[in-house]
């Protein structure tokens, strides 16, 4: 099973890949987490792509087209995987396609989790993550049971610096103006599949489960 993962950040694209990719057994494959591991690790892809996502904008094409690439090469790809933050511009998902045409692999769905802006702000200001084993919390939703501290590894929660307000509104800016047109493009080629990402996860859970048959 190939599948995209689209949605405005915040959508929860992220935690539902997660637990679809262990349910189904294929591939995550965030570009987010590639890029925070690489700025983290201060190797030359990080060094390119820190500015770009610290004022919520996006890396360069051909920077994210290339590490995508190496993916494929090293045959990451081969037994099913869902992309989790990529494509996310127009000439993001044309690349994609050409390199899947040379390999003759296809996307069987894209998967967009929809939800309202105001829901958006809300869960993105209350959005935290442990600096040790990256697990995700959410306030008031989702919190840990001490105040600042990882129920799972006792780690210390931060905040994203992405996640700061200033930066969030460019970040759903950006989603609008750049990555919002390639729900059309999926739509276009018959394997969009909206689903509400509304409610609590295991409820979206459930309805991509329902959408996909698996
Ligand atoms: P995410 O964790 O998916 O919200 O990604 C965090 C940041 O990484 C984004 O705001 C961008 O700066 C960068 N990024 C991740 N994926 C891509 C992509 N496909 N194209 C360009 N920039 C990306």
């Amino acid at each position: 099973m190939n599948l995209i993962f689209l949605g405005a950040p915040g959508s929860g694209k992220g935690t539902q890949a997660i637990r679809l990719a262990e349910k189904v057994n294929i591939l995550h494959l965030s570009t987010g987490d590639l890029l925070r591991a690489a700025v983290k690790e201060g190797t030359e892809l990080g060094k390119k792509a820190e500015g770009f996502m610290k004022a919520g904008e996006l890396v360069p094409d051909e920077v994210i087209i290339g590490l995508i690439e190496a993916k494929q090469a090293s045959g990451d790809l081969n037994n099913g995987f869902i992309l989790d933050g990529f494509p996310r511009t127009i000439p993001q998902a044309e690349s994609l396609d050409k390199m899947f045409d040379r390999v003759g692999t296809k996307i069987d769905n894209a998967v967009l989790l929809d939800v309202d802006d105001e829901e958006i702000i809300n869960r993105l200001s209350g959005r935290m993550s442990c600096s040790g084993c990256q697990a995700g919390y959410n306030y008031p939703a989702n919190m840990p049971k001490k105040e600042g501290v990882c129920d799972k590894c006792g780690g210390e929660l931060v905040r994203r610096p992405d996640d700061m307000p200033d930066v969030v509104k460019n970040r759903l800016d950006v989603y609008k103006k750049q990555t919002q047109p390639i729900e059309d493009y999926y739509r276009g080629k018959g394997v969009l599949l909206p689903i509400t990402g509304v409610g609590v996860p295991d409820e979206i859970f459930s309805r991509i489960c329902e959408g996909l048959k698996v």
